[in-house]
């Protein structure tokens, strides 16, 4: 299918929306800065609540903003109807018409807004059903499809309309784990072959990490960072991204420092002089961050080795789950799913100071894990 379409750059200037939940004021979205680039694949992720949906209705025109702006290629489009926008949105719930074929459902946006021609329109709808391998489906009305032939049918109706930007509301969480993996892949390739603007919500650190270019990480309504999944995970901004991204969440350990010492209630971290000289004077009071793959099983009279009993060991396959106590707190190691550890078993363990961040009391990151990037092998021809 070709595509033809204009550049799409989305900027939000401040945007912020504000509801008037009877009288008490809720702020969904605070001073919102943010550009999406021509083509880009932005995920906007966060916890229930955080602001993610009216940020995409605010964008989309299905809410009117209290203040900012939203810019599509430089052109003011605050104030515009959404169907003055060029965006087509994807929703959760595949809101098709019931009574229409397959056919109906994704030519019907077209026959409305457009003056094309019948032939044109069948033409459209043809090659987008191939291009989302549901041409055989075409006569079909929506309750004789599965669950993802419907999202396919939704996604299909947005297609062809070859907006300058795509909004995409949750639009897998109706469907089983299995599917919405596949069709996570299949939404990548065809954002990718289509090249178009995609902004896509979710709640799903998962499908954040693994589906965008780069992603924005909403607390709150309040921006906390947008950066490419990796930087997000290795080099979180503070300790609510560092707790978000990443799958079991990072381990947080409330320590006091002491010259070049994090003294915890259960154990002392020596940090080297040269990390400890980074810090800035005054932070008493640290959070050491770990994630649980970073974490190593050591010897008791290792260097920095923490003492642990073992709680709960979950088998993963290729990895294990270890939940260890330490003090009064249970945290999470991960290790290789052929290390034999049971629960009752006391075991050592070290974080390796390469790979601990540390947070101030206010949350902001002082120091992330220093990664360096490795190429890999040399392939053979
Ligand atoms: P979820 O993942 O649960 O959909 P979300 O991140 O998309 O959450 P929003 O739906 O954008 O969050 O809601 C942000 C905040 O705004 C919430 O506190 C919500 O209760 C509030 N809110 C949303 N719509 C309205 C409304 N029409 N009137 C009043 N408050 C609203």
């Amino acid at each position: 299918m070709r595509y033809n379409r204009d550049m799409g750059e989305l900027r939000l200037d401040e945007l912020t929306k504000i509801f008037d939940d009877r009288g008490t004021e809720v702020v969904a979205v605070d001073e919102l800065d943010l550009t999406v680039r021509d083509g880009e694949f932005l995920v906007l992720v966060g916890p229930s609540g955080c602001g993610k949906s009216t940020t995409l209705r605010c964008i989309a025109g299905l809410e009117r903003v209290t203040t900012g702006r939203i810019r599509l290629d430089g052109r003011d489009i605050t104030d515009a109807k959404p169907k003055e926008r060029d965006m087509a949105m994807v929703f959760q719930n595949y809101a098709l018409y019931p009574h229409m074929t397959v056919r109906k459902n994704i030519g019907y946006g077209l026959k409305i807004t457009t003056d094309l021609s019948k032939d044109e329109i069948r033409e459209r709808v043809e090659s987008t059903a191939e291009l989302l391998e549901i041409d055989e489906l075409l006569d079909k009305k929506p309750k004789e499809l599965s669950g993802g032939q419907q999202q396919r049918v939704a996604l299909g109706r947005a297609i062809i309309r070859e907006p300058e930007v795509f909004l995409m509301d949750e639009p897998l969480s109706n469907l089983d784990a299995k599917l919405r993996t596949q069709m996570r892949t299949e939404i990548q390739q065809l954002q990718q072959e289509m090249n178009v603007t995609t902004i896509y919500v979710t709640h799903d650190q998962t499908e954040a990490m693994t589906m965008g270019d780069r992603i924005a990480i909403l607390d709150a309504g309040e921006l906390q960072q947008v950066g490419t999944p990796l930087e997000c995970y290795h080099s979180p901004e503070n300790r609510f991204v560092a707790g978000f991204i990443g799958s079991p969440s990072m381990n947080f350990m409330e320590t006091r420092r002491d010259g070049t010492s994090l003294v915890h209630d259960a154990f002392e971290y020596d940090l080297s002089e040269r990390t400890a000289d980074r810090l800035p004077v005054g932070t008493d009071r640290l959070t050491l961050g770990i994630r649980p793959e970073h974490i190593e099983l050591a010897e008791r009279s290792d260097r920095n080795a923490v003492a642990t009993d073992v709680s709960v060991v979950e088998p993963m396959g290729e990895v294990t789950y270890v939940y260890v106590e330490i003090g009064d707190t249970t945290y999470t190691v991960s290790v290789d799913g052929e290390t034999r550890i049971d629960a009752g078993d006391e075991i050592a363990v070290a974080f390796p100071e390469e790979k601990i961040h540390l947070f101030d009391e206010g949350g902001a990151a002082l120091k992330n894990s220093d990664v360096t990037e490795r190429a890999p092998p040399q392939q053979r021809p």
